[in-house]
């Protein structure tokens, strides 16, 4: 224990926060695989290392901290892991953009390499911002999705699935981005608000509408409604297209709306996801007019190479040209576009690779799993519903994890590599065999990579130690913390996958958090300019701060507006508290600790209960992962109830050093010692700091508090108190007396008496009296307060008349005054709001001033001295 004298004045957050995160060893926070202590395994979110650890990623890890933290303390084997999901597009894109090429331009091997090197120096910077934010990671189990050891896993899990019919290949319509050059997935595409022309033209003789007539080149057929009279006489015809001329059927349709354009639409293979399912539906051709890059194919005969926009300028040209095309009018329309580049996504058929969808499967297993808040279940619920499609897995990008699949050059069979050859990209190697059916040697590779959400699906998985020979000791997982915006990506996927690989719920919790918004209330954006970033908050309020915020901002689950005010109230708590650990180790460095010292003083027993019931709630909160609501009754424990009235009352028996002074210490030493084992999971730093001047050790290393303590009288009595004298101290505070100046003479009359060891005597500088009577007391009228913005416009030279004239009715009229006064031999209207009577209460003659707190009054009878001073407080 270091001397509080030497404890500096102001805390120093930056000084302090070095100081400790130099002392900390990585060790501390390992998990132990021999341990035989319960296990908590977390299933952390692997950040896509752009070299910035975002505010939102903050606040996630802030999440996992507390309750990491919480954990240890409770006697849990704790895993904190720390992944990064390194493949993907934005990367590749990062590096064509820092590079000044496009991945083509150089081998892949080489940009793989570039990718890799840009992704290592990015983690790197986002390590050292976890560190400052005091999270207490287990670096033992860091994984990083493009090292061999972690992709071997992704390969082998794929293999794995293709085995067990999970995973297959098809050529299926899919999302693709012709920018990209690659086909994502559903949850991938992002809907935006985009004005269009629809485009009225004639179609054989029929009129069509349309947005898109650059694919009228895959225009397959024409659909109507079957209630559509209009069309009755095309049923069983074909149309031709125009400008192309290939004949198409007519189909009818519940689902065309007649009300739209002309009621007849026409079906391409592919203007949207609506077309895919006619397409299906009506067992339609596929014309494949547009092709990865985004150009029009030979379908399009002359228009071939154009780009769709190109395409379709020519083509409504080329109508008008033809005077087909009768009008166009202005359409909002929501465009779905890639993820990454805004591109609107085109909807093409290709050979891809899927991962089967089982909806009962994935609910089945999501209900095993408790949902904190409970409601995020449903947005699981509602998306697995909606599933159409099943999902796509295969991207033709570089940066990702290689398909580990070869196909037979003379007679297209697929063969798979050897489990234990794994990893491997299969343009680098060539199968140990020739071909099982034909015994051809040639083999082509799959150059398609995967997508990286079956990387990141199977963290869980990697973290347990799944390694293909069963299901890991450790699986499932106890918890999965993310945020809600990944539940139909990361949660989804990883649900999918492991069940289709374990036949297991992948953890038997989900905590959800919400979405930081901007100090504007929106969505952080650059274009917004209302970004935050942690090092700015870490450097002006420290990473303590800064964590308070993501405690308090927010119940669990909702989204939270970034806001200074909250760090900077954050801070001020902070400082509350450091002057709360001055005061508290100045009075326990003059007393030794007797733990058997008997608590007797109402005071003291009041604040054990009061902290008991403090300890139970924090708990209780921590146990739902209700941060707020912890960290707020920390807080208003330590601010309220020990600092403003706890220590109030008990400062003139510490001073005093009679014998009572023992229990203050013990009680005092009490509350601190759980303060700072409550404050740890929230505050690591400064908890630690104030722990260190109380005992040897880290507070990062205690059991979490236990104490109870129970009492209701002095809860309902010492309630009464601190009210009480808080009152009176504000009476003091308003009355502009010193808060140790000597009062005089105080009544309480109370529903019983109080025995309070002299407590509120000491505290009030005043002789109290308990009394369970009722007060009696009388009203008169001390004082009258003119109004003179209202007095001296109404009266003018004859204002002087009218206030003597008013002081001179009797106190009765004072209080409900009559409509008129005498004034000069004449009467006149009194002005409403001209006065306001001043009333003062007598008892037993004298005059006191009465506070009331709630049923209980309190009369003060004050001292000469102080008498002329009270005169100007406004009594109720
Ligand atoms: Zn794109
Ligand atoms: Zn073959």
């Amino acid at each position: 224990m270091e001397p509080s004298h030497q404890l500096p004045k102001t805390y120093d957050f930056a000084e302090v926060e070095e100081r400790w995160r130099n002392r900390w060893r990585d060790e501390d926070f390992y998990f132990d695989r021999n341990s035989q202590k319960p296990q908590f395994v977390i299933d952390t979110p692997p950040p896509y290392p752009t070299g910035n650890f975002h505010i939102g990623n903050a606040l996630n890890w802030c999440y996992i901290d507390f309750f990491a933290r919480y954990k240890r303390m409770r006697g849990f084997n704790v895993m904190f892991p720390q992944g990064w999901d390194c493949h993907g597009l934005p990367t590749e894109v990062k590096v064509e953009e820092i590079n000044k090429i496009t991945k083509n331009d150089v081998s892949r091997e080489e940009f793989r390499r570039m990718c890799r090197e840009l992704t290592i120096k990015n983690i790197e910077q986002m390590r050292q911002t976890l560190r400052r934010m005091a999270f207490s990671v287990d670096w033992s189990n860091e994984y990083i999705t493009m090292r061999p050891e972690y992709f071997k896993k992704t390969q082998l899990s794929f293999l794995r699935m293709l085995a067990s019919g999970y995973i297959y290949q098809s050529e299926h319509p899919v999302n693709f981005c012709t920018r990209c050059e690659t086909a994502i997935a559903f949850a991938e595409v992002a809907y935006d608000e985009r004005d269009t022309r629809l485009n009225y033209f004639d179609f054989d003789g029929i009129e069509i509408a349309t947005t898109r007539p650059e694919l009228l080149a895959a225009c397959v057929a024409v659909a109507v409604h079957p209630a559509d009279d209009r069309y009755h006489m095309l049923k069983g015809r074909t149309l031709n297209v125009p400008i192309f001329n290939h004949p198409v059927p007519v189909v009818e349709d519940e689902a065309v709306d007649p009300a739209f354009g002309s009621g007849a639409v026409m079906i391409c293979t592919f203007g949207d996801k609506q077309d895919v399912h006619w397409w299906k539906q009506h067992n339609l051709a596929l014309r494949k007019a547009i092709d990865r890059r985004g150009r029009m194919t030979m379908l399009a005969q002359k228009y071939e190479g154009m780009t769709a926009a190109e395409c379709r300028k020519a083509i409504l040209s080329d109508m008008k040209e033809q005077m087909i095309l009768r009008r166009q009018e202005e359409l909002g329309q929501r465009v779905g576009a890639c993820w990454r580049c805004k591109t609107p996504i085109e909807i093409l058929s290709e050979r891809q690779w899927f991962v089967k969808i089982k909806p009962d499967e994935i609910l089945e297993a999501a209900h095993q799993v408790a949902w904190y808040p409970e409601h995020m279940l449903l947005r699981m619920e509602n998306w697995v519903e909606q599933m159409e499609w099943d999902w796509c897995i295969s991207r033709q990008r570089i940066f990702a994890t290689p398909i580990p699949v070869w196909f037979c050059k003379q007679c297209g069979q697929m063969t798979v590599p050897e489990e234990q050859d794994l990893p491997l990209d299969p343009t680098l190697t060539k199968p140990h065999h020739p071909c099982r059916k034909c015994g051809s040697t040639e083999f082509i590779p799959e150059e398609d990579v995967l997508d990286t959400w079956m990387d990141s699906s199977i963290s869980v998985l990697d973290v347990t130690g799944w390694d293909g020979t069963g299901n890991p000791a450790i699986f499932p997982a106890q918890i999965r913390s993310q945020g809600h915006d990944i539940i139909r990506t990361w949660a989804f996927y990883t649900i999918l996958r492991s069940v289709a690989l374990t036949g297991l719920r992948p953890w038997d919790q989900i905590l959800v958090n919400g979405m930081v918004l901007g100090e504007d209330g929106f969505k952080m954006s650059k274009s917004r300019g209302n970004i935050i970033v942690p090092e700015e908050i870490l450097s002006k309020y420290g990473a303590d701060a800064l964590r308070q915020w993501a405690a308090t901002g927010a119940a669990t689950g909702s989204d939270i507006m970034f806001n200074w005010n909250d760090v900077v109230a954050a801070s001020r708590f902070q400082t509350k508290m450091w002057n709360i650990a001055r005061f508290v180790l100045l009075q326990l460095e003059k007393e030794e600790i007797e733990k058997n010292t008997i608590v007797t003083a109402l005071t003291d027993r009041w604040l054990l209960v009061r902290l008991s019931e403090t300890v139970g709630k924090v708990t209780e909160a921590m146990e739902q992962y209700q941060f707020d609501t912890a960290f707020k009754a920390i807080r208003e424990f330590a601010w309220d109830v020990l600092a403003d009235n706890y220590i109030e009352l008990v400062k003139g028996r510490l001073y005093a050093r009679d014998e009572p002074r023992k229990s203050a210490c013990l009680v005092l030493h009490t509350a601190y010692d759980a303060l700072c084992r409550m404050l740890a999971p929230f505050t690591p730093y400064f908890a630690d700091e104030c722990y260190a001047h109380l005992h040897q050790g880290s507070v990062h290393k205690q059991p979490w508090v236990a104490f109870t303590y129970d009492d209701p009288e002095a809860r309902v009595e010492g309630d009464i108190l601190a009210k009480v004298v808080a009152e009176v101290r504000k009476y003091k505070h308003d009355t502009g007396l010193a808060l140790n100046a000597p009062l005089g003479k105080v009544t309480i009359y109370a529903p019983h008496t109080i025995d309070d060891e002299g407590d509120t005597t000491r505290t009030l500088n005043a002789d109290i009296l308990w009394r369970t009577d009722t007060a009696k007391l009388d009203r008169v009228v001390t004082d009258i307060e003119f109004n003179r913005s209202v007095v001296g416009p109404s009266f003018r030279k004859q204002a002087q008349a009218f206030m003597d004239a008013v002081r001179a009715l009797p106190p009765e009229q004072l209080e409900h005054p009559p409509r008129t006064i005498q004034l000069e031999g004449s009467d006149v209207e009194i002005p409403p709001n001209s006065f306001t009577p001043r009333f003062s209460y007598m008892e037993g003659g004298a005059k006191v001033d009465v506070v009331t707190v709630g049923g209980v009054i309190v009369t003060i009878q004050c001292s000469s001295a102080t008498d002329a001073l009270s005169r100007s407080y406004k009594a109720a």
